[in-house]
This record gives C-alpha cells, structure tokens and sequence, in this order.
C-alpha cells in the first residue's frame, strides 16, 4: 500500500519543544508502533502524518512522494480515534458512507464498499443502529471500517484500544491486527502500552520526550536496550 518515511520532524508548541529530529521508516506493508510514554509526543507525531499538523521543519514522504505541507484529504490516509469519533445522528451505514459521499463517490460504489467492510468487521446486523445503541468494541469497530472504506494507502492508530475493557481490548488488538494483514496495509498506531506494542508490532519505534532513542523488531529492542529509558520503559532483562 504505502510507505512512509519521515525526517528531521520537528514540532514546538511555544517554548515546549515536543519532537526533536524525530526520523521513522516504515516499509510497506508493515506494522509499525510508536510507543513511549504519556506526553512523549506521539500523538503528535501521528497528527503530522495524517496533515493535521504542520511540521516546523522536517519532511514526510508517502510512497516517496513529499506530502509535508499537503493538506489531510490529499494524502490518502485514514485515522482511527480513541475516541471514535462517530456521528451521533447517524446510523453505522451512514457513517461508514458519509466520507465516501463528501468525495463524490457514486452510490453503487458505495453500496460495495460498505458491504464489503461490514462483513470484513462483522457489522452487517449493526447497519441500520445509532452509535448509541452500540457497545464500546462495536464502535471501534465502526471507526475502523470507516477507514476500511476509504480505501486509505495507510492506516493511523491513536491509542484506538484505552476505551476499552480489559478483555475487549485483547480481542480487539487481534483483530486490528488480522485486519492490517488482510488489507495488506501499512499501519502506524500509537500505544503507552508496552504488551501492545511488543505483541502487535513488526517494528517498534521507542519515543522519550520527542526523541526516538531505538527501533527495531521488537524482541530485538526488548533483548538490546541501547539506553537505560528502554531497558526500563520495555522492563527488559538487566
Ligand atoms: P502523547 O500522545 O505521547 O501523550 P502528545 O503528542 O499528545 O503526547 O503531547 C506531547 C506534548 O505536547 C505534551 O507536553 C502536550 O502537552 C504538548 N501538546 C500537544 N498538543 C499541543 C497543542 N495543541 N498545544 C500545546 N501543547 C501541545
Ligand atoms: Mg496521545
């Protein structure tokens, strides 16, 4: 689907100074996670990925095309909230349709392309219900079948599982998972979790206070801690 490759990013917020020079590759079809923890920055930098941003300096490449000073809809990316942000008013069909509908999409397409993520995030009896009338999981699953529709080169997690209850939160880890492999997607989510982080990453890219201080397969980094915040921030064997 994509590859992202970002470098140098930096971002200040007043005097804050939130990332620092911050560099991540993420090959396509991978399934990257930037941990680290609260307050580290990584909210941040996926809101700099998806556009909603803006870099102080540093670039961000798509599939080698610089999408650095783009705007959100022109760079094919598709974001899912830990707050689910759902339309209240409508229901799970219409929500999944309506960023289709914005771009114009014709109806029959449409029509497909819910059908085909409502089966994919088994939604199908839950079309024609209000966010309200669904349970915590099934709204995250809506939010994940919105991006599903788009149709998006690259998916972003934003922590998608911290509303959840513990056992949901395992169920719902795998099949985020399942799904990135399905759609053969490239995925960058954002976790404080460590468990997560270790159990759904291909690579994991370690953040403190807006640095990112190692990357790798994650039993790798678990294994060789390069500084003394990742051996403890990933508890790795002294
Ligand atoms: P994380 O997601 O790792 O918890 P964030 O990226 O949300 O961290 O925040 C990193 C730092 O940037 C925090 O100190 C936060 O207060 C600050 N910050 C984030 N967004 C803004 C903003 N819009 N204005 C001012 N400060 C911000
Ligand atoms: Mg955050």
């Amino acid at each position: 689907m994509a590859s992202v490759k970002v470098r140098g990013l930096n971002k200040r917020f007043g005097q804050t100074h939130v990332l620092r020079g911050v560099s991540v590759d993420v090959p396509d079809g991978s399934f990257a996670v930037l941990v680290g923890p609260s307050g580290c920055g990584k909210s941040t930098l996926l809101r700099l990925l998806a556009g909603l941003e803006e870099a102080d300096d540093g670039t961000i490449a798509l599939d080698d095309r610089d999408v650095t000073r783009l705007e959100p809809r022109d760079r094919d990316i598709a974001m899912v909230f830990q707050s689910y942000a759902l339309y209240p008013h409508l229901t799970v069909r219409e929500n999944l349709a309506f960023g289709l509908k914005l771009r114009k999409t014709p109806p029959a397409e449409i029509e497909a392309r819910v059908k085909e993520a409502s089966e994919m995030l088994g939604l199908g009896p839950l079309l024609e219900r209000h966010p309200r009338a669904l349970s915590g999981g099934q709204r995250q699953r809506v939010a994940m079948g919105r991006a599903i529709v788009r149709r998006a080169q690259l998916f972003l997690f934003d922590e998608p599982l911290s509303n959840l209850d513990a056992a949901l939160r395992a169920q719902v880890r795998v099949d985020i998972r399942k799904l990135h492999d399905r759609l053969g997607a490239t995925s960058v989510y954002v976790t404080h979790d460590q468990v997560e982080a270790m159990t759904l990453a291909d690579e994991i890219f370690v953040l403190n206070k807006g640095v990112v201080e190692q990357s790798g397969p994650p039993l790798e980094v678990f294994a060789r801690p390069r500084t003394q915040f990742v051996a403890s921030f990933l508890g790795s064997p002294a």
